[in-house]
């Protein structure tokens, strides 16, 4: 960061704490009516609750459920169709499996167009680009990004540097405390135009509009008009990069384990008929039943955390668990018999809980596959109970 660029204080508000309070606290908090006027700007009424959905401190029928306590929202509202997007992106996950995971369809260029690693100027926020920056300190300082800024930098990455969006979204999955392997590999292919029809294009002007001074990016290669942008990201020529050792910030590492002397772990299979606390399920157990904590080291070997991600998960499992184990893939023998858990699809693949409860959906799920967001709605948000 350049001497006289602002320190950056706009990351302090951010905080995400991991306690039940604090959740519900950022639900009560939720405006939806300024929320729909202001969502798109980086200062808008956002509600930040994404780190504790993503975490299952509440499902998105008890998010709905507690904004509706004061306000009546029906499907057509802004916040209610945002938060349909995350049950898309689920709905997809659920019936592509692994497959979104790879280009959807072809996107603007073949895949091979792209390079595979994510260039050390953009990983260190000295690209030059005020808005790319700014995003990526943000993204480092705090563990969340407003939609706004996650697009900027992916519509950048993929169309304007020619990283294959893969390795864009592998980068920030790591990084993000709401890390959501759906809604951000989906995300990365929406902006990609591997999952829409049309790459999503910006340029200074639009982050002008939207974002405080110091994300202002005039003069820089994003100053230019749509018609250049869409040539730019239809050309192979990748834009230069910055000066990586000028104004570079560090990046945090992400590890397959947590952070040494974070959690204790016990010996062994969970006992028998208890209550699995999983990363995404860190919410109360039903009564009468015994909350154990499990992390399975088969998914944290394939998808790394960064540190601050490991701590907010960590401090609540041991709020609600007096005991934690790590478990090894899905071997026979270490499922305990009559556990039961919330079934999800991050762990789905790595190790399955033999009563899984399903999670509460917003909405009744449609009889087939949805391809685009728009289909998705109209046959489901109809459900929408009142
Ligand atoms: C490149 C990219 C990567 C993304 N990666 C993730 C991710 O890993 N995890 C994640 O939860 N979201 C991801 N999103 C979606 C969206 O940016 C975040 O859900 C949102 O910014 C979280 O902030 P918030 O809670 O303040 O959202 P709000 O705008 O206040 O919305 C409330 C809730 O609705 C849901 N929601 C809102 N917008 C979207 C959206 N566009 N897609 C899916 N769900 C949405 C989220 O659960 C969010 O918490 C990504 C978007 C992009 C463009």
């Amino acid at each position: 960061m350049s001497p006289d660029r602002p320190t950056p204080d706009l990351f302090a508000p951010a905080g995400f704490e991991p306690t039940l309070a604090a959740a519900q606290a950022r639900l009560a908090a939720v405006r939806p009516g300024d929320y729909a006027r202001s969502r798109n700007a980086i200062e808008g009424a956002v509600t930040r609750l994404s780190p504790y959905i993503t975490h299952g401190y509440f499902s998105l029928p008890q998010v709905l459920a507690g904004v509706r306590q004061k306000y009546r929202l029906d499907a057509e509202h802004k916040f209610v169709y945002e938060l349909g997007w995350r049950e898309f992106f689920h709905h997809v996950w659920q019936h592509r499996g692994p497959g979104i995971f790879k280009s959807l369809h072809e996107g603007v260029l073949p895949d091979s167009a792209y390079a595979r690693e994510l260039p050390a100027d953009i990983r260190h926020g000295a690209t030059g680009i005020p808005a790319i920056d700014r995003a990526v300190r943000e993204l480092y300082a705090t563990g969340y990004l407003h939609n706004h800024a996650r697009m900027w930098l992916a519509s950048y990455v993929v169309h304007l540097r020619k990283v294959h969006w893969r390795a864009g979204a592998d980068w920030l999955y790591g990084h993000l405390l709401d890390g959501d392997l759906a809604s951000n590999h989906l995300s990365w292919q929406w902006v990609a135009a591997t999952g829409s029809h049309k790459p999503y294009l910006f340029n200074a002007e639009n982050v002008a509009r939207y974002a405080p001074p110091e994300w202002h990016s005039e003069g820089s290669f994003i100053d230019t008009s749509y018609d250049e942008l869409d040539a730019m990201a239809r050309s192979r020529k990748p834009l230069p990069a910055g000066n990586s050792r000028l104004d570079a910030v560090p990046e945090p590492a992400c590890t397959p384990e947590p952070p040494p002397g974070l959690l204790a772990f016990e010996p062994g299979p969970p006992p028998d008929h208890s209550w699995l606390i999983h990363p995404w399920a860190l919410r109360e157990p039903p009564p009468g039943q015994q909350a154990v904590g499990i992390f399975v080291a088969e998914f944290h070997a394939r998808w790394h955390w960064s540190a601050a991600r490991w701590q907010f998960v960590a401090t609540r499992m041991k709020a609600l668990c007096e005991r934690i184990h790590w478990l090894p893939g899905p071997a026979a023998g270490m499922l305990p018999r009559g556990c039961r858990s919330l079934a999800e699809a991050h762990l789905a693949p790595h190790w399955q809980v033999a009563e899984a409860v399903p999670v509460p959906r917003l909405f009744a799920a449609p009889a087939r596959a949805c391809h685009s967001f728009t289909q998705f709605y109209k046959l489901a948000s109809g459900s929408l109970q009142d």
